[in-house]
């Protein structure tokens, strides 16, 4: 943070805290923790039904349709929107529940096989398509880059998420907002930072090797 010459309260850190146990949940809370990240829908539920208010839930892996009212209302913010039929299920829902669900659009920038989220080129007509769901609003985007310590690649994929940002915000889309840049993890949050992240998703340099 000090490099990318940013202060350090402009960079919202999520604790990813999956397969994490309440008790170290509760440790990292009291330690100053304000915002934790699940991958798993049953997860996100199970420590909201303990924990509730006392942190902000974040959704950040993929998302399946069916799943969606089990975690409505209790996601601050979804990092995974990633296809029209989940759109369309998240404003049916908080439709129904009279709430507004934040999501971020998951952009698989590198296009990599094993990773859900859309192309960059796809991204602008896929928010042309989903304006007219009136409960979600967009916030931002989100990316999870290559697992690789090629830093020229990283910083391509961050750069590029960042100007694709740049070219939504340029649009003034009615209702949708580019306040959040979420990328980096523990493997290379420090360059997602340098490169405009405002959103870190970090696990294992918090928690330690995770125990699957
Ligand atoms: C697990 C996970 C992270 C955190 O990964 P670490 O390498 O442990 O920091 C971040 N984002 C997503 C989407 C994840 O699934």
């Amino acid at each position: 943070m000090i490099k990318s010459g940013r202060a350090g309260d402009e960079v919202q850190l999520i604790a990813v805290t999956k397969t994490v146990d309440i008790h170290r949940i509760n440790e990292a809370i009291a330690a100053g923790i304000t915002s934790i990240g699940e991958n798993r829908t049953n997860e996100l539920e199970e420590k909201y039904n303990v924990l509730g208010n006392k942190v902000d839930f974040h959704m950040i892996g993929h998302l399946q349709t069916n799943k969606v009212k089990n975690i409505i209302g209790k996601a601050k913010l979804i990092h995974s929107l990633d296809r029209i039929s989940l759109a369309k299920e998240l404003d049916k829902r908080s439709k129904r529940n009279n709430i507004i669900t934040d999501v971020l659009i998951q952009v698989n920038v590198a296009e990599e096989e094993s990773k859900f989220g859309l192309r960059v080129n796809d991204v602008l007509y896929f928010i042309e398509d989903i304006l007219e769901f009136t409960n979600i609003r967009i916030r931002g985007l989100m990316t999870i880059a290559p697992y690789t310590d090629d830093k020229a690649l990283l910083r391509n994929v961050f750069r590029s998420l960042y100007k694709l940002r740049e070219d939504i915000k340029g649009r003034k889309y009615e209702g949708v907002s580019m306040d959040y840049l979420s990328m980096g993890m523990s493997n290379d949050f420090e360059l997602a930072i340098e490169e405009g992240s405002n959103m870190v998703r970090i696990g294992s340099s918090i928690f330690g090797k995770r125990n699957y």
